[in-house]
């Protein structure tokens, strides 16, 4: 049976204002974590990486604003991640997913299915072409809408470099109330989840440049979909 002084401490050590202000101390990855198999990563096609056009018809393309979004994956050192396999899934123009269960009320784009993947360079730089995503209602919630965002799953060089995490967009104002958003109680943090204008990626005439650097481990980690 648990104690009262048991709940007691269990709580203080759970409490999301108790963190140390001591440094981290880095715990030794398990011969497993480093060893043990992860995804296949030799498969991946270059056309994977342009979400305007790897599910459209001949001739055609994905309908919305067109942009690069590009960055840099890192680990706990800040080392680059070379290899690592980035997928990335989102929702059309409008706010609406590729899959039978959004129900969404709004426009299917039948050259459009919003997933693609890539496989980071050996600086650990990826680079997707894609179009900018909608927002959608959560309507189980009442009027709540998500903010636009991107889904993000980075699979590094092994299980410990594991993130799942979503990106957003500056200036949003969907953010202040969204839920998934929110739950990353760190204002520096949620700031990270930000994708930053860079436009030394546009391509002229085509597309904006825009940076999402993903850091796997350590303190400053992008924080991972809760
Ligand atoms: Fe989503």
């Amino acid at each position: 049976m648990t104690t009262q002084a048991q709940v007691k401490k269990r709580d203080w050590t759970l409490h999301p204002k108790a963190a140390t202000t001591q440094p981290l101390v880095p715990i030794k990855h398990t011969l497993s974590e480093l060893t043990g198999p992860v995804f296949g990563h030799n498969t991946v096609k270059k056309m994977e990486s342009d979400l305007t056009k790897n599910a459209a018809k001949k001739g055609k393309e994905a309908i919305g604003e067109r942009m690069i979004l590009t960055g840099r994956v890192t680990d706990e050192a800040n080392r680059p991640v070379p290899g690592a396999l980035v997928e990335i899934w989102q929702t059309n123009a409008a706010g609406l997913y590729g899959h039978k269960g959004d129900q969404h009320d709004a426009p299917v784009d039948p050259n459009f299915y919003g997933t693609g993947r890539c496989v980071t360079d050996s600086d650990g730089n990826y680079r997707f072409v894609t179009i900018r995503p909608g927002a959608y209602p959560i309507t189980r919630l009442g009027n709540r809408w998500r903010p636009a965002h991107i889904h993000y799953s980075i699979n590094g060089g092994s299980f410990a470099q594991r993130l799942v995490t979503q990106c957003y967009f500056p200036g949003d104002p969907l953010q202040e109330a969204d839920f998934v958003f929110q739950a990353v109680t760190n204002k520096a943090a949620r700031d990270r989840l930000i994708v930053e204008y860079a436009p030394e990626y546009s391509v002229m005439g085509f597309a904006a440049g825009y940076r999402f650097d993903i850091v796997l481990r350590g303190q400053n980690a992008t924080p991972m979909e809760q």
